[in-house]
């Protein structure tokens, strides 16, 4: 027979670093972006506690937006997002440009 404690049902609930186990009170701070003891990333990681993982309990959906947001602001992030916007402006440029030359040429060729 397996008799539950309190302190059994609490580490249930208390969020853990999911790379390295770590539950200490930083893991919990909304603030917190990695984890101190091995630096995982909890934007990409969340820490999540036992029920989470078991899907018992709702993710704290709220604390993990939050941590991705910030990790979107970061100026790496907003650099990279320009260079894809660039990218893409250039892409549909070249599709144009081909296909008015393509016509072009289409319009030109004697049939
Ligand atoms: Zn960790």
């Amino acid at each position: 027979m397996l008799i539950r404690t309190r302190d059994d049902q609490s580490r249930l609930h208390r969020r853990q670093c999911v790379a390295c186990g770590y539950s200490g009170r930083f893991v919990d701070r909304a603030a917190q972006e990695s984890c101190p003891r091995c630096q995982c990333d909890f934007s990409v990681r969340p820490p999540m506690s036992y029920a989470e993982m078991e899907g018992f309990e709702a993710r704290d959906l709220e604390a993990a937006r939050a941590r991705r947001m910030r990790a979107l602001d970061t100026p790496a992030a907003t650099e990279w997002r320009l260079v894809e916007r660039w990218l893409a402006f250039l892409f549909a440029v070249a599709v144009v440009g081909i296909a008015v030359i393509a016509t072009g040429v289409a319009l030109l060729v004697p049939h």
